[in-house]
């Protein structure tokens, strides 16, 4: 016995197994209450790989805790964007600087990872099959229902983290408070996973080291590698309308939409009508609410305070972080008033969250709408070459979320700043040559000693 409260985590996905760490590291007891099975010794997800994108905010929290070359023996980096067109034609853009790599991860497998490193701790008890389905957040009263045998329980810990995700249990408790805010909204689009398998012999069918996209106006689909040569691909189309998945009701369709969509893709998917109809559409949504404690007995964390769609790739890197920023504040202000801690937490983090919920649906639109777009891949060759020049006065905002630790609230100002600069800019840009010409460097420095003055 340590002395110390004890804790109940509730959701043993990716946040609530790294924050398991963190916790027990400090000498607490924690038991984490999971409602699927062990997914170290049974098949979940239907077998699928989903695959996530890894990125500085993560690592820094899988560092922190002294895991991250254990991670990184299994995660594949990205180093830019590998988009397609119609006829197949390719083109990289890179996503940073030389060496600025995102890496892409399967979310089943960290998940099993994290497992593996957490359980031998003695301060560390999984409790697989228990779902929340009663809390009473006033008296920290938790029923759990096994998923096995239907038997019920309870538990009534000192402190309990809420990690149960983007529909979370403890938060629809929180909700029922007074005074509580809360919004969800859905994108008119859904999302589907298919596969791009491993060559014959075993290797990988396009460029590795790429995200790769297929952006088409109204609708795109990505690509991550996997380990074994395969890809996972995530479709993100529209419900309804005339190209959507209402749209595609027999084999016929599909075939006739890729081929015209996504011809070179589809020539490397042989399963792709059997996943197409047997894989469910995933819905995208995005999730603020507030606060996040409750009277310093409750604390959501993860997509449980802020889910949000996924095109930043930065869902999970957030729910990291949050992890990063409650230890350094446990450092801080030590341990003697959770209250207080929490209530400092949820106000230190809130704005952040909600500045990548709302940056990760513009890069929605950007991924979807402008990758393709000539204009669009020059303006980010001049961002290169602006940062370049400026290193200490300019930071492109997908390199500030992606590739440092600026509060994502900082991002999302600085990139606003930035955008509209680069509008002025770009007026006098019609080839990256055009970047020296004296009234171009000219406005910039202009409008850099503006940027300045309003920091
Ligand atoms: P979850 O991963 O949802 O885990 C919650 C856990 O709680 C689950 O294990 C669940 O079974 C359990 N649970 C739920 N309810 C209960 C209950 N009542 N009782 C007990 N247990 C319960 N993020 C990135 O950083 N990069 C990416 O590239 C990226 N790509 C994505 C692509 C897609 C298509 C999607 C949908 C998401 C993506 N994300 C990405 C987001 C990322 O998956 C999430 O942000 C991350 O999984 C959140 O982790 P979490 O532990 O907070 O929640």
């Amino acid at each position: 016995m340590t002395g110390k409260k004890n804790i109940a985590i509730m959701g043993a996905g990716l946040v609530g197994s790294l924050l398991s760490l963190y916790l027990a590291k400090r000498g607490y007891k924690v038991d984490l209450y999971e409602r699927r099975p062990d997914m170290r010794t049974t098949v979940i997800d239907g077998g699928r790989s989903i695959n996530l994108a890894l990125s500085d905010r993560g690592w820094r929290a899988l560092r922190g805790i002294g895991i991250e070359e254990q991670v990184r023996e299994v995660a594949i980096p990205m180093h830019g964007r590998m988009m397609h067109d119609e006829q197949g034609n390719l083109s990289f853009l890179p996503y940073g600087k030389e060496g600025q790599s995102i890496y892409s991860v399967s979310r089943g497998g960290l998940n099993k990872a994290l497992m593996n490193i957490s359980e031998p701790n003695p301060d560390i008890d999984y409790h697989f099959n228990r779902q929340a389905i009663d809390v009473d957040i006033r008296e920290n009263k938790i029923q759990l229902r096994n998923t096995e045998t239907g038997e019920l329980e309870r538990i009534i810990p000192d402190l309990l983290f809420g990690a149960d995700g983007a529909f979370s249990a403890v938060r629809g408790a929180m909700q029922k408070t007074e005074r509580y805010n809360y919004q969800q909204d859905y994108l008119e689009y859904g999302y589907k996973e298919l596969t791009i398998p491993a060559t014959e012999d075993g290797g990988w069918a396009l460029e590795k080291n790429a995200l790769h996209i297929w952006p088409r106006g109204n609708y795109m689909m990505i690509a991550l590698p996997n380990l074994d040569g395969s890809f996972t691909c995530t479709l993100f189309f529209p419900y309804e309308g005339e190209r959507s998945f209402a749209a595609i009701k027999s084999e016929t369709d599909l075939h006739t939409f890729f081929q015209e969509a996504f011809p070179d893709a589809l020539a490397l998917m042989p399963d792709l009508a059997e996943e197409y109809f047997g894989n469910p559409v995933g819905a995208l949504v995005t999730v603020k609410c507030f606060p996040w404690s409750f009277e310093g007995k409750s604390l959501l964390i993860g997509d449980a305070s802020h889910a949000v769609v996924p095109f930043y790739g930065q869902g999970m890197n957030a729910g990291f972080e949050d992890i990063t920023v409650l230890d350094k504040m446990l450092d801080s202000m030590g341990d003697a008033n959770w209250e207080a801690l929490f209530k400092a937490f949820e106000r230190r983090r809130k704005p952040d969250a909600d500045a990548i919920a709302d940056l990760a649906v513009l890069n929605f639109f950007e991924m979807r709408d402008k990758v393709a777009d000539p204009r669009f891949l020059l303006r980010k060759k001049i961002e290169t070459k602006i940062s370049a020049q400026y290193p200490e006065k300019w930071i492109p905002l997908y390199s500030m979320v992606t590739f440092s630790d600026l509060p994502y609230s900082y991002a999302l100002d600085a990139g606003r700043q930035q955008d509209k600069i680069m509008k002025k800019v770009m007026k006098h840009i019609r080839s990256i040559e055009d970047y020296e010409k004296p009234e171009v460097q000219k406005l910039l420095q202009k409008q850099l000693v503006e940027k300045e003055k309003l920091k």
